[in-house]
């Protein structure tokens, strides 16, 4: 039996398998393989951790930058590296003409390199969708899970990092834990010609997503943002992203995915002004569900019933993520361990109400 198994295999559970590992444990991931469900394979990766606010949160994600070069020397490459972006929008500096520092995952070489990297350090990689887990009814603690393919796995410790799929899985998760669509364009390269006017990459100075995901408990009905961006993408580009909320009660959980053909219209329309080439260049619309917490800070900690973890809700995943799991692994492989006092003063706890913004 596996001392932890880690449910969701995207940047949370991936990152956080490395550091359970790193803590000796026996670790098992078990992931249901969807590239339609996993967040983390159509991100762009950015983070930017000197704008983060002077809080606690803030502080510690500073450290983020460092704690990829840390991850790299010890794993190899995993897509991250130091770049400039160019502001778009509302509040851009010198009206956009002025490049800014940051870093950047590329997420399709992190998903292509995660399964040898997590397996080179021992994690135990299991590809399947959990479909119930319950307490294990032998009465000796630890969980039972039921697996897709007719298997079930007794396990003592269990993470639930399986990003908006989590509540289907533990429906009594804290409300502030909801779910966004998002939708971004894979563009077509065209030959002889570098990219979209203006190319590199090309990011908000602003989110407004981060506005719209603050309100989200209050909404009455769907609602949607574009924040335009633009960046390379393997030989491509990806230009995105139009988050879609749903009313607040149905944005606990996924639900069907926005029609797709408005969506895409609506992206094009919104990215047209950023760069007018973009409404009708050629590429494949996709678009992923995404957990978050208004607020943007995730839940990171115990849930009531022993034995069971939550690894969740990110907003700037890419900077959080790796700042985070070492703490929870800490806290899993060592019930006293500092780490628990840390989540609770950053207020990430599973039972912590949400700090007044
Ligand atoms: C277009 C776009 C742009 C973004 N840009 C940025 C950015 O620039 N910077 C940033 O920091 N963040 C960004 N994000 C957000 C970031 O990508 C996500 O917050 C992060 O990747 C979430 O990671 P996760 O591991 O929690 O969830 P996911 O990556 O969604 O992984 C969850 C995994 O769990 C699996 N799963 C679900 N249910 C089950 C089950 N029952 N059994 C087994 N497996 C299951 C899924 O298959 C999936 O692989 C962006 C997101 C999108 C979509």
């Amino acid at each position: 039996m596996s001392a932890v198994a880690v449910i969701g295999g995207g940047l949370a559970g991936g990152l956080l398998a490395l550091e359970l590992r790193a803590r000796g444990l026996a670790t098992e991931l078990i992931d249901a393989g969807s590239a339609d469900a996993c967040a983390t394979a159509l991100s762009y990766g950015a983070m930017a951790p000197w704008a983060a606010p002077f809080t606690s949160m803030g502080w510690l994600i500073r450290g983020a930058p460092s704690r990829w070069q840390r991850l790299q020397r010890r794993h190899g490459s995993l897509g991250w590296q130091r770049g400039w972006f160019r502001p778009v929008g509302e509040g851009a500096p010198l009206g956009g003409l002025l490049p800014l520092p940051c870093s950047r995952v590329q997420a399709q070489q992190l998903v292509a390199r995660w399964p040898a990297v997590l397996r080179a350090a021992g994690v135990r990689l299991r590809s399947d969708r959990v479909m119930a887990l319950e307490p294990d009814p032998g009465g000796q603690g630890g969980w039972q899970l039921r697996l897709q393919q007719g298997a079930s796995r007794r396990v003592p410790q269990l993470v639930l990092a399986a990003g908006a799929g989590c509540r289907a899985l533990w429906p009594a998760l804290p409300e502030r834990l909801r779910v966004s669509w998002a939708g971004v364009l894979e563009l077509e390269p065209r030959p002889g010609r570098p990219g979209p006017a203006g190319g590199g990459l090309r990011l908000p100075a602003r989110f407004s997503r981060l506005a719209l995901e603050a309100r989200a408990a209050e909404l009455e009905q769907e609602a949607w943002t574009v924040d335009p961006g633009l960046l390379s993408w393997g030989e491509g580009w990806l230009a995105g992203q139009i988050s879609l909320l749903r009313a607040a009660q149905e944005g606990l959980q996924p639900g069907d995915p926005p029609d797709a053909a408005v969506q895409e219209r609506r992206l094009r329309q919104a990215l047209s002004a950023m760069d007018g080439e973009l409404a009708g260049w050629p590429g494949r619309f996709r678009q992923v569900p995404v957990s978050f917490c208004p607020g943007g800070l995730p839940l990171v900690g115990p849930l009531p019933p022993p034995g069971l973890w939550l690894f969740s809700g990110f907003s700037g995943a890419f900077a959080q993520v790796p700042v985070l799991a070492p703490l929870l692994a800490d806290w899993i492989a060592d019930p006293g361990a500092a780490a628990s006092h840390r989540l609770r003063d950053l207020g990430l706890l599973p039972d912590q109400p949400l700090p007044d913004q």
